[in-house]
This record gives C-alpha cells, sequence and structure tokens, in this order.
C-alpha cells in the first residue's frame, strides 16, 4: 500500500490518497478543538489513542454484524479505511442527558432514559452544526429516506454493542456521535471515529468524565483521562 498525497485535513485527523482509488489512509493528531473550533489545544498522546481505541471498537461493531470503514491498522497513528462519500450528518445517540440536550432543555445531567434517542446535525460549521430533522434531511437532498433508516437503525445497533463493552469495563456510554458514508455502490457504512473525543464515557463506580469533556470544561486530568480509558478498553489486546 502505498501512501500518496494528503487530500483532507480536518480539525484532529489527517486524510491520504493511496494508489488504490477505494482506499484512504487516516492520520490521528493530537490537535483538539471545541466550540466549532473556538477553543483550541493539544492532548499529548491523543491521536494514539483515538486511532487504536476506534480500530478496536470498530472491529468488534463488524463482528457484531455493523459495517465499517475499518480495514487495517498501519502505525499507532495510522490506519487504512475504504474510501466513502461522508453523509452529512452527525448522528448522535443519548442513553443519558448531558451537554447540548441538557441546555436547550434545561434539565440537569444524569437522567437515565429509558430509551436511547437518536438525532442529527446538519454537518456544516459554518452553520456550527445545527440540530436538523429526518424531514428537513430529506428536503435538503442530505440522504434518502431509507439511507436516514439504515443509519438509524446502525446507530441504535451501535449503542447496544459499544454500551455492553463499555459496562463490562466499569464505564457507562453517556452519548456517543457517528458518522456514515456511502460506498460506490451506495451501501451505507460507519465511517469516522469511535472515540473519547466523540463519546461521553463515565466512570460507573464514581461518575468521573473520562472523555473531551475534561478539555472541553477545563476539568485538567484530559491526558491521564485518555490514557486510563484507553487502559480500561485494554485495545493493546485486540
Ligand atoms: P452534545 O450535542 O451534547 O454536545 O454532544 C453529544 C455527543 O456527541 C458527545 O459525546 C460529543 O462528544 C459528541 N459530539 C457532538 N458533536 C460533536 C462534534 O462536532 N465533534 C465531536 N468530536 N464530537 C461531537
Amino acid at each position: 500500500m502505498e501512501k500518496r498525497e494528503q487530500i483532507y485535513e480536518g480539525k484532529a485527523k489527517k486524510v491520504y490518497a493511496t494508489d488504490d482509488p477505494d482506499l484512504l489512509i487516516v492520520s490521528y493528531k493530537d490537535d483538539a478543538t471545541a466550540f466549532n473550533g473556538l477553543k483550541k489545544g493539544t492532548i499529548t498522546g491523543k491521536g494514539v489513542i483515538n486511532n487504536r481505541m476506534s480500530n478496536a471498537l470498530m472491529k468488534k461493531l463488524e463482528e457484531a454484524g455493523i459495517p465499517t470503514h475499518f480495514v487495517e491498522e498501519l502505525s499507532e497513528r495510522e490506519t487504512l479505511v475504504r474510501r466513502v462519500a461522508i453523509v452529512p450528518l452527525e448522528v448522535i445517540v443519548r442513553n443519558i442527558s448531558a451537554g447540548s440536550f441538557s441546555k436547550r432543555y434545561g434539565v440537569p445531567e444524569g437522567i437515565v432514559f429509558d430509551e436511547p434517542t437518536v438525532e442529527f446535525s446538519y454537518k456544516n460549521d459554518a452553520l456550527g452544526d445545527p440540530l436538523i430533522n429526518d424531514s428537513h434531511a430529506l428536503a435538503l437532498g442530505l440522504a434518502t429516506k431509507e439511507e436516514i433508516e439504515t443509519i438509524k437503525d446502525y446507530a441504535l445497533r451501535v449503542d447496544r454493542e459499544l454500551r455492553q463493552i463499555w459496562a463490562e469495563r466499569g464505564v457507562t456510554l453517556v452519548d456517543f456521535k457517528l458518522e456514515f458514508g456511502r460506498l460506490p455502490d451506495g451501501k451505507i457504512i460507519l465511517a469516522d471515529e469511535i472515540s473519547p473525543d466523540t463519546c461521553r464515557l463515565w466512570d460507573t463506580e464514581t461518575g468521573k468524565k473520562l472523555d473531551k469533556d475534561r478539555f472541553r470544561r477545563d476539568l485538567g486530568g484530559v491526558e491521564e483521562a485518555y490514557a486510563e480509558i484507553m487502559e480500561r478498553l485494554g485495545a493493546r489486546d485486540y
């Protein structure tokens, strides 16, 4: 596999072409941003942890029958993935109230829902990723009805799998964000990453936040929290 030119640089990752038009290399950075890029910083070692953790979790999801873009871990920061056209929707699943849900509806963090919720944001930095409903996503041509149903179904299946994986490790999965992509044949697969950048993960016993909220909210111990959650997953063993 030959690494070719960089084709994209995002807030936390760079993407490179390869000599195979169907495959890309993703390279994870230590850069951290929050609040639509207003807050910037570095979390030393984050790129390595997010790469390893995302790959370990995607492998587990594949085993559970959820198709993902993961192909092969190339190094501690780089992974070979299938090229997709990203569906411009952030798919957010919540098991417990927190973050923008608590703010929007004026409720405290920590309310355990009877059923998980699924919501979409329109992936658009200029607009600040606004909340969007199914019919608006359809009206804007962001996805078809069938794709939206598939995405919701996969998102809830991912939630069930991840909740179980984390529960076995003494961690509560509060909420998370997924992104999906289309293969050239139109098939929808899970893309992007699953990491402490994109999930809220609380220690089940103490409630300690083991995710990017430590950076967003200046709680301190950011690097230590990333290292601890990686240790809990034991992703080196996969
Ligand atoms: P909230 O909407 O409460 O801010 O976020 C809900 C969940 O989705 C959290 O786990 C958060 O990490 C994730 N999330 C939502 N939007 C983004 C985003 O733009 N980038 C990242 N990395 N995660 C996000």
